[in-house]
């Protein structure tokens, strides 16, 4: 049989038709295990049962701005499947593709905003997936992606490593996501260099203080690499493929645990407290430099150590291994170390001399010694009790 090639009146067809649906694929936390939220992906389901993937119309759909439209009517189908999943479980974050093409007027930002005041959905569980290419190449995108940041709905930067300037995009735009492309992610097994690509991206989106969500996953191996290296959340076939909502359901019903591990998470907590050491010494020695003016600090250290990133963890996910030994014994020097940064900071901010400061930095480096052979030990003595083999 020939195939017709899609023209732009079919798609006007289906979309009066209401033969445009989502599929959800589970994203997975890779701390916790557990499902933290799904991506919403638009497939054209014909009356005779056929399924038309995106590709196949989206960018047709793009060029001819009929985008539009399709988004719009899709968002009022992504509230309905919204309010379904939170009846079963209020927590998922569900994310949605748009193209650059919907920011260029209010339309889409006011539709949103309104489906929040009128407590349709709740902001903070709904994302909207966009690819920088798209985002580079489209003017005023900015405005309106502010707008969402300010009302609290989450942007995600898609295909992360595949377009250009993404690292000026990152810090230009309000992303709270970054999702490392499926292809880097496929690749990495097999390639020295996409390892050391997706490792690095990892750990720049965590200095960022953002989520990242690795796309792609299809083996286990893949899946446990990048539990290793610290990834927040997963997504790929190996721990589901798109799924119509009826069995996204049951999958949200089934509460599936999916493998952790601690070992990447304290391995960042290990660089996080290198690069917090030498903030805290760099500072000092800047304010020294300024012999006791009143100056700020740029990118001043973290000073709480309950909100530090290895805070957060310790009373938060980390409360699950209480009871085991290096994990209590962290508590006390962790507080002591904290203590000892803002001893330190407080007297080079008094003018006080380099011979002096020496002492207070030695308290920091002895307090941060035995920080990081706890966390070795308590490494070792967690790896005992990892899911994988
Ligand atoms: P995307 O947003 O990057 O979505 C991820 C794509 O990767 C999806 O393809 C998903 O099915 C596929 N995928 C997920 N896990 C794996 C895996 O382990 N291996 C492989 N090989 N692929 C995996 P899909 O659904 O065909 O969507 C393709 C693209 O179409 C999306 O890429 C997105 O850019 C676009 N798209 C999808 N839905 C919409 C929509 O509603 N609106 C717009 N504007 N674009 C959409
Ligand atoms: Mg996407
Ligand atoms: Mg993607």
């Amino acid at each position: 049989m020939i195939e017709t090639k899609i023209q732009l009146k079919d798609l006007v067809a289906a979309l009066k038709n209401s033969e445009f649906v989502y599929y959800y694929q589970p994203k997975v936390s890779m701390v916790t295990g557990e499902l933290s939220g799904a991506e919403a992906l638009i497939r054209w389901k014909k009356p005779d049962g056929t399924i038309i993937p995106p590709c196949e119309f989206i960018p047709l759909a793009e060029s001819s701005g009929f985008i539009n439209e399709i988004t719009l009517s899709m968002f009022q189908q992504l509230i309905v499947d919204m309010s379904i999943i939170h009846d079963l479980n209020d927590s998922l974050v569900i994310s949605f593709n748009a193209s650059a093409k919907d920011f260029v007027n209010n339309k889409l930002t006011e539709v949103i905003r309104n489906s929040i005041t009128n407590k349709l959905i709740v902001p903070d569980r709904l994302e909207v997936e966009l690819t920088e290419t798209a985002i580079l190449k489209t003017k005023g995108v900015e405005v309106y992606l502010r707008q969402l940041e300010n009302i609290g709905v989450h942007i995600a930067m898609d295909d992360f490593g595949t377009g250009f300037s993404s690292i000026d995009m990152l810090s230009q735009l309000p992303f709270s996501c970054v999702k490392i492309d499926q292809g880097v992610v496929s690749r990495m097994e097999d390639s020295d260099k996409d390892f050391s690509i997706v490792e690095s991206s990892i750990r720049m989106v965590h200095d960022l203080d953002l989520t990242v969500v690795a796309e792609g996953i299809e083996t286990e191996r893949t899946y446990k690499i990048l539990v290793d290296m610290g990834c927040s959340v997963g997504q790929g076939y190996w721990m589901s493929r798109p799924l119509p909502l009826h069995e996204f359901i049951n999958l949200v019903v089934l509460k599936r645990q999916w493998p952790t591990s601690t070992r990447g998470l304290l391995c960042m907590a290990q660089l996080d407290h290198m690069k917090w050491r030498k903030a805290i010494i760099d500072g000092a020695s800047f304010l020294i430099s300024r012999k006791g003016k009143n100056t700020a600090l740029r990118g001043a250290p973290e000073l709480d150590s309950s909100a530090c990133r290895l805070g957060k963890w310790y009373y938060g996910q980390g409360r699950k291994f209480s009871g085991t030994k290096h994990y209590d014994a962290l508590e006390e020097p962790h507080r002591c170390l904290y203590q000892a940064g803002m001893e330190l900071l407080e007297y080079a901010k008094s003018g006080a001399s380099k011979k002096e400061l020496i002492l207070y930095m030695r308290k920091v480096s002895e307090q941060s010694i035995i920080v990081i052979n706890l966390l070795h030990e308590l490494e070792k003595e967690l790896f005992l009790i990892d899911d994988f083999d």
